[in-house]
């Protein structure tokens, strides 16, 4: 599979002391370092995580692509299911291991980590991004994927309803972890209904109480009455079996990797007359975040480069239009362009 990615390098970490285990995956350095999270995950076999560090890595290559910034991508993952080992050792261990890469590969938050574990990392590795505010940094970068995925939600429904405005329009959103519940803050101050849904009680519940959103059970959120679906859990929500049962116009969210199958799923929606924003494009807020942090943390630059998500989403909706592709594929064509240019202008 890395082959078939054509991934540049791919290193097994694990050190019995800590109980760390993991992948570091550099998937491609074109435009820049590869920087990308680190996801922490109760995997079932080494092989799934291993699957997951490649599509990821894959992922961020064309996230940063598409969002204009000179950035590679990468990405890493720990297989871990004992909360107890998560200690500052363990992540300590961790860094030394991105210090090994040289420079290569940029770790920041994911699934599982916060600025907290970064902290940690910092003791010994330079090539951290999402540092704490205090230290210098741009913190979480959560608040801006928010952002940018209620831009490209936006845009996206623009192009299904004729309008942006989302007052009165139901709206589910499946994952109310950091992005989810910034997703959900913005989706209520812009009038919209909002259903929730997670598999942890007591998000749901302060979610719910915060916001006055409504909660959905996990068997009632494909197929959910709603505008627009938000998918801002994990991975592969869109696949054979749920895409026929979507009853909504729009889906807009956060998670990584949506599509299990990138091609087949991608077409089904078009052929569904669902308008799909691509994951990979509308949740660039964060590393467009960790990006300013490597050149020079300037709040107000982020949020700039991240507004331009809701002009290159219509674009892209655009392009699947015109020629008849998947809104996924349009935006990994518009990615791959801006990497097979640098490389032809590098060979000059
Ligand atoms: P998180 O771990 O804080 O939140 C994920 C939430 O999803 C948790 O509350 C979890 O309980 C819930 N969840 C897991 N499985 C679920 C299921 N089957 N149904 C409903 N809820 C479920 O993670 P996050 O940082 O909010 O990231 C969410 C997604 O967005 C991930 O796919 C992540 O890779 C992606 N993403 C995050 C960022 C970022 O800045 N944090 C940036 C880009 C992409």
């Amino acid at each position: 599979m890395a082959e078939a990615m054509q991934h540049e390098q791919i290193l097994y970490f694990s050190d019995a002391a800590t109980g760390l285990k993991g992948f570091i995956g550099v998937h491609d350095t074109t435009l820049g370092p590869a920087l990308g999270g680190c996801r922490i995950w109760n995997y079932n076999n080494i092989d799934e995580a291993l699957t997951d560090v490649l599509r990821l890595s894959r992922g961020m290559t064309y996230k940063s692509s598409i969002s204009g910034i000179n950035l590679g991508g990468g990405k890493s993952v720990i297989i871990n299911n004992q909360p107890g080992q998560r200690t500052e050792a363990f992540w300590k261990r961790f860094g030394t291991f991105v210090e090994s890469m040289g420079g290569k590969y940029i770790t920041a938050e994911d699934v599982g980590t916060s600025t907290a574990e970064i902290v940690h990392m910092m003791q010994v590795t330079n090539h951290v991004s999402g540092k704490p505010v205090e230290l210098g940094g741009g913190g979480d970068p959560s608040p801006f994927t928010a952002y940018g995925v209620f831009l490209g939600l936006k845009a996206a429904a623009k192009s299904a309803f004729g309008s942006d405005d989302l007052n009165g329009k139901k709206v589910l959103v499946q994952g109310v972890g950091h992005v989810g519940r910034y997703l959900v803050e913005h989706l209520t101050k812009h009038g919209a209904k909002v259903f929730i849904s997670d598999i942890k009680e007591d998000k749901l519940k302060s979610v719910a109480a915060e916001f006055g959103a409504s909660v959905l059970q996990q068997h009632e959120v494909i197929g959910a009455d709603v505008d627009i679906y938000a998918p801002c859990a994990l991975g592969g929500a869109l696949n054979a079996s749920s895409i026929p049962q979507l009853k909504c116009a729009v889906v807009a969210g956060a998670a990584n990797n949506q599509l299990a199958d990138e091609d087949a799923d991608g077409e089904a929606l078009l052929e569904r007359g669902i308008v799909y924003a691509p994951d990979f494009l509308i949740n660039a807020g964060g590393v467009i975040n960790c990006y300013q942090e490597v050149i020079g943390y300037d709040e107000k630059a982020s949020l700039q480069r991240t507004e331009a998500i809701y002009a290159k989403t219509i674009e892209v909706i655009q392009r699947s239009s015109n020629s008849g592709i998947s809104t996924h594929k349009a935006a990994m064509e518009i990615a791959l362009e801006r990497i097979e240019n640098a490389k032809k202008e590098r060979k000059k």
